[in-house]
């Protein structure tokens, strides 16, 4: 919904991909997927934290140095079509849910850098997302811990940059806050602002383009085509307004920090005879941000791997169900050998604070189960013990007293096999979930 005229498509604008881990190349990737939820589920000797965790719109005026701040009846326009497009979800989701504005207003953000420093970086070819970085920094939190889809009106006397765009900071669904960026001049006027609001929001949510599912991306019904007949006119909708397609409304229930209450129905969400596709895609790749190393986990392991896995396989951003096998998304250990215990060491790009962890292991329903892991965290260049216990179940968890370090150690006792399967490991700081999945994990697959 970019306006055509402009002949431009923003640069955050691309359709997502799944990961090279899971096809080989960085283009498309299909995923199966059943409807799921965040936190895994089964016996449990120590409950985790629940993660009563969401996510709201937080609209923001970012002012760079050379531009004037908007005036009262730019701010007003911005809070009136926010509402309207909130309302415009509720009643595409059926009244089951819709998402939260924060309250107070808009943030007006006196930015450090001017207009040109911005858009040079940002159209780069790898761009760094300093606008983002600023915001984080500016409000005291993090790419893991933002709590808001931060939706950015560049102020812009000048044209129509940035064109519009929106993504979810770490890529995927249900992996935190998201980020969606309009220029002031778009929001100045009878513009199609309220149709390119609500696309970008569904980008921000994790949603890609129609056209990833075969549709024409210029007469799709979907919010998140191209199709010109859903353009509204300042505040006023079209004789036809984008919908939310079955493909959309399936992949909104599975961003539950967004919209807790809103559960994908195919009786209600799916016309009869509609041919729903069985996988989907998400949008890929995470922003990336100034002066940050790579948003990757990387793993090793002295055990050695088998079955043509890595040790990487076990914490990367694809889980999949305990019944299943995929030698790009498990891990199955070498031999444990004598000690009985294979050992998996897990770097973060940076430091992060833990203090539970899930752990799916298993495969094809019962192989290579891990009978008891241990927790070791690495400070001052020696690791220590945190926790250690039996496990009971494929997808279990452990708690441990918080602690911050790049270097982790888990280890795993297996069972007769003398092997373990690790299809994922999932890592909290208490609610906030770390290097989430680009998709819910389902236990059921
Ligand atoms: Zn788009």
């Amino acid at each position: 919904m970019i306006p055509e005229s402009t002949g431009q498509r923003g640069h955050r604008h691309q359709a997502g991909f799944l990961p090279s881990l899971l096809c080989g190349i960085t283009l498309a990737g299909f995923l199966l997927l059943a409807c799921a939820k965040d936190s895994p589920t089964g016996p449990s000797q120590n409950d985790p934290p629940a993660l009563d965790r969401t996510i709201e719109i937080y609209p923001i005026f970012f002012i760079p140095t050379d531009q004037d701040p908007p005036d009262s009846g730019m701010e007003s326009d911005l809070i009136a079509h926010l509402e309207i497009a909130r309302e415009r979800y509720e009643v595409l989701l059926k009244n089951r849910d819709t998402f939260q504005i924060r309250s107070g207003g808009a943030l007006k953000y006196q930015a450090e850098h001017d207009l040109l420093f911005y858009r040079a970086r940002m159209e780069g070819v790898a761009p760094e997302n300093h606008i983002v970085a600023e915001l984080l920094d500016h409000l005291g939190t993090d790419r893991h811990r933002c709590n808001y889809v931060l939706l950015v009106v560049v102020m812009n006397s000048v044209d129509q940059w940035p064109v519009g765009g929106g993504i979810p900071i770490n890529a995927g669904l249900n992996t935190g806050g998201g980020y969606v960026e309009l220029s002031s001049f778009l929001l100045d006027g009878d513009s199609v602002f309220q149709s390119t609001l609500q696309h970008e929001l569904g980008h921000a949510f994790g949603l890609p383009h129609s056209d990833v599912y075969g549709f024409d991306m210029e007469t799709h019904i979907s919010l998140m085509s191209y199709n010109t007949d859903h353009w509204w006119t300042g505040f006023t909708p079209p004789e036809e307004p984008g919908v939310l397609a079955p493909e959309d409304l399936r992949a909104l229930a599975l961003n539950t920090l967004v919209f807790p209450d809103l559960i994908f129905d195919p009786v209600v969400d799916v016309p009869a005879g509609y041919a729903l596709p069985a996988s989907f895609i998400v949008l890929y790749p995470p922003i990336s941000l100034p002066g940050q190393p790579d948003y990757r986990v990387t793993a090793t392991s002295a055990s050695g791997s088998s079955e043509g896995t890595v040790p990487e396989n076990a914490v990367n951003r694809s889980i999949w169900a305990v019944n299943t096998f995929n030698d790009q998304t498990m891990w199955v250990s070498g031999d444990a050998g004598n000690s009985g215990w294979v050992s998996l060491t897990v770097e973060f790009p940076v430091v992060e604070t833990l203090d539970w962890i899930s752990i799916h292991s298993q495969h094809q329903g019962g192989t290579n189960p891990v009978e008891a892991v241990r927790v070791e965290v690495q400070l001052n260049g020696d690791f220590v013990e945190l926790a250690g216990r039996d496990l009971s179940s494929s997808d279990d968890w452990v708690t441990f007293p918080a602690r911050t370090s790049a270097t982790w150690r888990f280890s795993f006792r297996p069972g007769s096999s003398g092997r373990v399967t690790i299809r994922g490991i999932q890592f909290y700081d208490g609610n906030v979930q770390l290097y989430p999945p680009l998709f819910p994990y389902s236990p059921s697959g």
